[in-house]
């Protein structure tokens, strides 16, 4: 079989350098770094590696932006979103390719993420006119109060590779129709979709003689030099932050110095519930949907299947046919439909994971092993007879792994769902509406799916309750992260 490689004429134009107040240019220490193809393990493109000099001349740069940014009129701010959302629908397929060439998600899952991607740059360009405030008569009379919003002021944006472009678009949109100059580190693993939008949104900004420093971009093999320099510096006014709950503890810390506005999307253990009154074909598909998503690699994937006990079997033998039925293969193969993990070590890690609750007593039901050849691959696996404690349902095992476990009451149900010092999403399905509202009452979690295993929306507020994170991304939430409130007594 033939490896897909990227089309020539969007490799051609990947920028591979920094971009620092307008201008590509290589790191100041000179140095770069490999990305590569994790369904192949070829090196795509050598980008240049930021370091602490250029993190700052980056935030020289978005601080000098500020006042003008700031004054730059809401419409003209919501116009120059506009444009870069027409640019990356017209682009959509240029932007897939690589979402797949450095992630590994089979086209279809990137073209899907594309069009997510361009939704928040469209919703935002829309919101960036509605930014509203309040007026009113003090209580005790006397007085009039005004209460105004304005922009934090430099905001540096940190980004997964999982959705290397959905990430970037979801924090940078909401804050350049804010009025927040930005910085973005995108990850290590996958930063070329992130500078291909860039180049989108510099030459609208040159195009519209808006300032050039409003959008630096800062790819780095070494995230904790070239953040730490940052968050110390008391010009940057915000951190919003996708990735581990690890890092984003660590990141709380330093943010802790200056006192910084952040915003934190973190890790989940999604559970998804499967009632004795469930339509179990739709289960089984938004099963599919929730868990299979990008391999499993997604912060909302279902990280525990938890079925009531007289419909497991039925439930776990559709699953299992489901998971029978996917193709693993290079995300630009026509007819693929799993692709690979980020890396070795995330192969290491769900094989382990497998490993031990399978010692524990789990039984597998479809995969459990890893396949031959080149790439980062572990075939779709369902496992059952898992435990409570397993890892595989104790950590967000980000990888392509359904544990099934079951339970015999609702409370009981609950109980395992709320049994994490996670609570980003949970899925449910069942017919019952009262079950429906007593589970929106009872389970600790940031989003809720009823009977449909994907939750997303560009105008819905995504974010998790208890370690999974602070704030609200999308919706009219999602500005709010980026403006600061003033309140004028006359
Ligand atoms: P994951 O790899 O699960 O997405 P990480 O939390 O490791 O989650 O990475 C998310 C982002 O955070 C990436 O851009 C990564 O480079 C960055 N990152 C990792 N460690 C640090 C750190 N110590 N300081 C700042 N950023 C970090």
């Amino acid at each position: 079989m033939s490896t897909p490689t990227l089309p020539p004429t969007v490799a051609a134009h990947v920028p591979t350098e920094l971009l620092i107040d307008g201008v590509w240019r290589p790191a100041a220490s000179g140095r770069r770094f490999e990305v590569a193809d994790p369904a192949t393990t070829q090196v795509l493109f050598e980008v240049a590696d930021a370091g602490p000099e250029d993190a700052l001349a980056a935030l020289t740069a978005a601080d000098s932006a500020r006042e003008e940014w700031r004054a730059v009129s809401p419409r003209a701010r919501a116009e120059l979103l506009r444009a870069v959302f027409e640019e990356m629908r017209a682009h959509a397929e240029d932007l897939a390719a690589l979402v797949t060439a450095e992630g590994g998600k089979p086209l279809a899952e990137s073209r899907a993420e594309v069009a997510y991607a361009a939704d928040y740059v469209r919703w935002y360009s829309e919101q960036a006119v509605r930014l509203d405030g309040l007026a009113r008569r003090a209580p005790a009379g006397g007085a009039h109060q005004l209460v105004l919003r304005r922009p934090v002021g430099p905001a540096l944006l940190i980004t997964p590779w999982n959705f290397p472009i959905a990430m970037i678009a979801r924090k940078m949109a909401p804050a350049l129709a804010a009025g927040c100059p930005v910085i973005v580190k995108p990850a290590q693993l996958a930063p070329l979709t992130t500078a291909y939008v860039a180049e989108m949104v510099r030459a609208e900004l040159e195009a519209r003689g808006l300032p050039a420093g409003v959008l630096g971009i800062l790819p780095s093999s070494s995230a904790g030099a070239l953040t730490t320099p940052l968050l110390a510096d008391p010009r940057l006014r915000k951190l919003s932050f996708t990735g581990s709950t690890e890092v984003g503890r660590i990141l709380l810390r330093s943010a802790a110095q200056s006192v910084l506005r952040t915003s934190m999307e973190l890790g989940g253990n999604a559970p998804f519930l499967v009632f004795d009154d469930a339509d179990i074909p739709a289960a089984v598909e938004g099963a599919l949907a929730a868990k299979m998503r990008n391999s499993g690699q997604t912060c909302v994937a279902a990280n525990r299947f938890l079925v009531h006990e007289s419909v497991a079997a039925e439930f776990t033998d559709g699953l299992t046919a489901a998971f029978d039925r996917l193709v693993m293969g290079h995300g630009a193969t026509p007819g693929t439909t799993a692709g690979p993990l980020i890396e070795a070590a995330a192969v290491e890690r769900v094989a382990a994971a497998v490993a031990a609750a399978v010692d524990g007593g789990a039984r597998v039901r479809s995969g459990g092993h890893r396949p031959r050849g080149a790439g980062y691959f572990y075939a779709p696996t369902v496992l059952e007879n898992v435990s409570p404690d397993d890892l595989v349902v104790t950590e967000e095992v980000f990888g392509p792994v359904a544990p099934v476990m079951t339970f015999a009451t609702e409370g009981e149900a609950v109980a395992l769902a709320n049994g994490t010092e996670f609570g980003l999403v949970a899925y449910a399905y069942t017919r019952d509406v009262g079950r429906v509202m007593r589970l929106v009452e009872s389970v600790e979690t940031g989003m809720l799916g009823i009977n449909r295993g994907m939750v997303s929306d560009a105008s819905a507020p995504f974010g998790g309750v208890k370690s999974s994170g602070l704030g609200r991304e999308g919706g009219e939430a999602g500005i709010e992260e980026y403006l600061e409130t003033v309140y004028v007594a006359l």
